[in-house]
């Protein structure tokens, strides 16, 4: 389930509650889906016919043990991603919504996703959660309508599904996944805010895949539970698998890329210019260091210097090639890898970069503008100058300082053959 996170919790005196201070629209949204979701409950509650008990408390027993398995992987997920996560729910939720009346489901979501907000690691807003829980009750009521179109009431054991009654399944699947992720990504567009960004909207792409593989898995859990309840011990060791799984992309990134800047970190730029020399011709090495930054931070602060951190390093991205690897090699300093190109290229591209910087400019907080940011730069050719690379990063560092004792803003090379200022 994608929900929306926060940082403050909030319950309070009704008169307090932090969603009066929302935007208006956000507010009347909120309220709509809540009363939406209550109204869908009562009402189906007062026409829902008998509903099997038994698989009801399967479910929820089932979605609790669930639920208590896999917190530490939840706090461990919340170590990058604070806003949009995943949790298990829509998954018994979705099981629910093939095998029990909807006023049920309706009671299932209230109860596991109280359980969640109990002893979940996400603290958020109370009106969060609930209307967290309220568009996940709208998206069952909407995959029901989807289901009872398709000609499939509630599964019992006698029912037999025929190959398009799968196929009304997978498409309630679908609508279910859908309605979910679209209520959520309105309420945080009216809700406002900085952050805004598509993948802070729906989350990223392995997040909704992960969303609807769980899905899949409520769909496999409701045709276990009518037919053979026991059966369902089989689904929770690839569920917890799963859902471990989800970490294994978030810590790659954590592990290879620098996270103030998006760059390859030193050591997996390292391991990145490692094959790429092993494989080249030719290349060159680009050491870059920012001149006289202390005095950005000085002036402007150490956050507005990260913004310009982010900004240069976004520069030097954009002046290279797609496959040149860029890394952050430390503060203000970064490095590229240049396969494949001559002395004449690797110096023409120190160069791009040396007036890319000096062209620079960079909004800051407050209003103020940086247009005085200039780089120097030194070079080190592959096999020119040296055949290993931390021979190569040696000579360019070593050229970078001649580089900032000639007077900055320049590219020097290690070969000594360019010694230029043209800025
Ligand atoms: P120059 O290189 O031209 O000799 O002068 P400089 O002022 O850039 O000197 P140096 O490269 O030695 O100092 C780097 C400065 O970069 C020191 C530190 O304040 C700043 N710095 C390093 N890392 C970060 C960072 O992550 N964020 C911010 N805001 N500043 C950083
Ligand atoms: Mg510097
Ligand atoms: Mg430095």
């Amino acid at each position: 389930m994608a929900v929306v996170g926060g940082d403050e919790p909030g319950l309070g005196r009704v008169g307090k509650w932090p969603l009066w201070r929302r935007p208006a629209l956000s507010v009347w949204f909120v309220l709509v889906v809540d009363l939406g979701a209550a109204a869908v409950a009562i009402i189906e509650f007062t026409r829902s016919g008998a509903a099997d008990a038994g698989i009801a408390a399967a479910i929820l027993a089932a979605a609790l043990v669930q639920g208590e398995a896999s917190r530490r992987i939840e706090r461990m997920r919340r170590v990058k991603s604070g806003s949009v996560r995943i949790n298990m729910i829509s998954m018994w939720v979705f099981a629910a919504v093939l095998t029990l009346p909807l006023s049920w489901v309706a009671a299932l979501t209230v109860l596991v996703s109280l359980h969640d907000a109990v002893r979940g690691s996400q603290r958020s807003f109370v009106h969060r959660k609930v209307m967290n829980a309220a568009a996940m009750v709208l998206a069952a009521w909407t995959a029901r309508l989807m289901l009872d179109a398709g000609g499939l009431s509630v599964l019992t054991q006698a029912t037999r599904l025929s190959a398009v009654q799968i196929v009304v399944v997978a498409a309630a699947a679908l609508v279910f996944f859908a309605v979910d992720g679209v209520l959520i990504a309105v309420s945080l567009v009216v809700d406002g805010g900085d952050d805004r960004t598509l993948v802070h909207l729906v989350g990223t792409a392995d997040d909704n895949a992960m969303e609807l593989a769980t899905i899949c898995i409520g769909a496999v859990a409701g045709l276990v539970l009518v037919y053979e309840p026991l059966a369902l011990a089989f689904l929770f060791v690839p569920l917890f698998v799963l859902h471990r799984g989800v970490l294994v992309p978030q810590f790659r990134e954590l592990a290879t890329k620098d996270q103030k800047t998006g760059l390859l970190n030193a050591g997996s730029w390292r391991e990145v210019a490692l094959k790429e020399l092993a494989a080249a011709d030719h290349a060159g090495v680009l050491m870059v260091d920012l001149d006289h930054f202390k005095r950005v931070n000085d002036t402007y602060g150490h956050l507005s210097g990260d913004e310009v951190l982010k900004a240069v390093a976004d520069t030097v991205r954009r002046s290279v090639r797609d496959y040149d690897a860029v890394g952050r090699f430390g503060g203000e300093e970064f490095v590229v890898v240049l396969p494949g190109l001559r002395d004449g290229d690797v110096l023409a591209i120190a160069e791009r970069i040396r007036r890319a910087v000096s062209d620079l400019r960079v909004p800051l907080a407050g209003g103020a503008t940086l247009s005085t940011l200039s780089a120097s730069i030194g070079v080190a050719v592959y096999p020119g100058v040296a055949t290993g690379l931390d021979e190569l990063v040696h000579a360019a560092d070593t050229a970078l300082y001649r580089a900032k004792r000639a007077g900055r803003n320049r590219v020097v090379s290690a070969l000594a053959v360019c010694d230029t200022r043209t800025g």
